[in-house]
């Protein structure tokens, strides 16, 4: 069996963070991070517009409780205040340390660290590296792994958590490129494992995005928290579903009708096109509706004409090349088509604000932690800020190395029955192999995200949802149906598709089902039956249990600390922009 003291799952912004955190507090310690990509193109390369810090560099009135207030209004209330406090007061430090370790962030003329307004801030205090921000920040990440000697397995796939008695004891994968499967026991295990954007059928994710993390701690019979809370985008590119980054709004581009009106200014006019990210997509989808998209058709346009040529090549250059790439459209010269495309998992696996994961209200799971975009410490709530996501997986990446580096002398190697679990993932992979039904993966995927997007989307209501949640449970049961044509062992990547199949539908039916259980709207959860929010009975976070029976939901209360300390600005209240 491998064995190492720490092993982290997931090699992307958080991931890495964490280990470089612990890396750095104790040389000695074997550390390991598994990622089934090479961790340089786990999905936080991809990321575009910046990192929020209140640095004063550019608004020199800017301060952390001013960022903390924008992320708790933005979040529709329903974020954690105390996790929300430690990403903002933290940010600052976290970026100056960034820079010390070299990341290229774009400057002012004066050669401080330049900062851009980003949706749902009040000030500019957006970090960037031009709109290639999580490639700047991932590489200089990376290459410290390197450094340190943390040992990396790219290209193996974990599919199960060993969880017993409370405490997390290991994890079983297995080698893409070989088909080899190892199990391995870590005094520590941490699951910074990425978004599920994959869920649906136009999004702005990678095809990895899948929500591996979050199924496999359902399946280990942990919660998943707030997952009703998925966040669409409102500019991806039209057909394809690529991400237009709101730097580009940022810059001061348009959103434009049908009719040529800057539509904005009838759902949010103080802020128009920097209006958070729920708020602008539900008025592109409205618009869209209402038989207002550019031709009628399903989409409308960004328009960044007036910005000039130099302006665009110089603040968003990507943006322009994808557009060129994919549309054949040059953006100096034409506007863009766009509309909403799934984009980012607000909800995610329970942690504390020192990221140990909760496996109830207060109860902590030994050994087990989780960091980025597959957590839940609830910064976010119910929508989160542009900009804030790469600062979270920076933040509780390290916090999440610094908590194990904390836990580990208490904490001995665990033992477990390790042929018990090797017996397992063998059945389950020959079962998978072996398998002789009538549906390709392809079929089943296609048809389940089609119908995700179609009844789980930006507005929402109860019976469509429980109608879809009684087919999802027979789409589950036609996962024993599926046939690879490649029953090979040597980069079956089939195989992968099909355990990542399996991931798409636990995590999509605990969307679902949390959504229809929230008969409220907040956030990014709009209700059509329900678009009031109602805090007397939903200003809490959802818990979903995974049962035999079905989805089991359940409630912890959502921390209120920084209302105490300015009740006037963190009291629950109407959200205007
Ligand atoms: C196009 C785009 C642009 C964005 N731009 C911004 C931005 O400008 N600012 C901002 O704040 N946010 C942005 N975001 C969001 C942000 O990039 C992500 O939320 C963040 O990078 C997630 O990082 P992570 O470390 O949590 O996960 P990821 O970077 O997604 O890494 C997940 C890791 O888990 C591994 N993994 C997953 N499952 C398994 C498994 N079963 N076995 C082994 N390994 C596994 C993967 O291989 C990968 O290494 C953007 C998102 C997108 C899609």
């Amino acid at each position: 069996m491998i064995e190492h003291d720490v092993v982290i799952v997931g090699g992307g912004l958080a991931g890495s963070r964490a280990a470089v955190e612990l890396a750095r507090t104790d040389p000695r310690l074997r550390l390991a991070i598994v990622s089934k990509v090479h961790p340089i193109r786990s999905h936080s390369v991809a990321a575009q517009g910046g990192i929020a810090a209140a640095l004063k560099n550019v608004d020199a009135h800017d301060d952390w409780l001013t960022h903390a207030f924008d992320t708790v209004k933005g979040a529709d209330y329903l974020a954690d205040q105390d996790a929300v406090e430690v990403l903002t007061r933290e940010a600052p430090r976290v970026i100056i340390d960034l820079e010390h370790m070299g990341v290229l962030f774009s400057r002012l003329d004066d050669g401080r660290i330049a900062q851009r307004a980003f949706g749902g801030h009040t000030n500019r205090r957006t970090c960037y590296a031009a709109d290639k921000t999580g490639h700047a920040i991932l590489h200089e990440l990376v290459s410290r792994l390197f450094q340190y000697r943390v040992s990396i397995y790219e290209e193996w796939y974990v599919l199960r958590l060993v969880i017993e008695e409370g405490e997390a004891r290991g994890l079983v994968m297995f080698h893409i490129p070989t088909g080899r499967l190892e199990v391995v026991r870590a005094r520590a295990i941490l699951f910074a494992t990425g978004g599920y954007g994959r869920v649906f059928n136009t999004t702005s994710n990678d095809y990895a995005s899948t929500g591996d993390g979050l199924c496999l701690a359902a399946m280990a019979g942990l919660p998943l928290q707030d997952m009703e809370f998925v966040q669409f985008h409102p500019t991806g590119l039209y057909p394809v579903g690529v991400l237009i980054s709101e730097a580009v709004r940022g810059e001061g581009a348009y959103l434009v009708n049908g009719l040529g009106e800057r539509f904005m200014e009838r759902y949010a006019p103080s802020r128009m096109e920097l209006a958070p990210r729920d708020i602008t997509s539900r008025a592109i989808d409205t618009e869209i509706r209402a038989g207002r998209g550019v031709h009628g058709g399903r989409y409308v346009h960004l328009d960044v004409r007036h910005l000039g040529k130099r302006r665009i090549l110089e603040r968003i250059p990507f943006a322009h090349d994808e557009a060129l790439r994919h549309l054949g459209i040059d953006i100096v010269d034409a506007p863009m088509p766009v509309r909403p495309t799934v984009h980012y998992s607000m909800g995610g696996i329970p942690t504390t604000i020192d990221c140990r994961v909760l496996s109830a209200h207060d109860q902590t799971v030994v050994g087990f932690y989780a960091a980025g975009e597959a957590a839940c410490a609830s910064v976010h709530g119910a929508n989160r800020l542009g900009s804030n996501s790469l600062l979270e997986c920076v933040v509780f990446g390290a916090r999440a190395g610094a908590t194990i580096a904390r836990d580990l002398p208490d904490r001995p190697m665990p033992t477990f029955d390790e042929e018990r679990y090797r017996r397992e993932a063998d059945e389950l992979l020959g079962t998978l192999l072996a398998g002789n039904g009538p549906l390709r993966i392809d079929a089943l995927r296609t048809q389940f995200q089609d119908a995700m997007t179609d009844h789980c989307s930006l507005f929402r209501d109860a019976a469509t949802l429980s109608a879809w949640l009684a087919t999802i449970e027979k789409l589950q049961a036609r996962y024993c149906d599926i046939r690879l044509d490649d029953r090979g062992t040597c980069f079956n990547t089939e195989l992968v598709e099909a355990l990542e199949l399996r991931s798409l539908l636990t995590v999509g039916e605990m969307i679902v089902a949390s959504a229809l259980s929230r008969e409220e709207s907040r956030g990014a959860h709009s209700r059509t039956d329900f678009p009031e929010r109602d805090d007397r009975r939903f200003l809490k976070h959802t818990l979903a249990y995974q049962t035999p029976e079905g989805v089991r939901i359940d409630h912890r209360p959502v921390n209120l600390s920084l209302q105490e300390r300015d009740p006037e600005r963190f009291t629950p209240q109407a959200r205007k922009y």
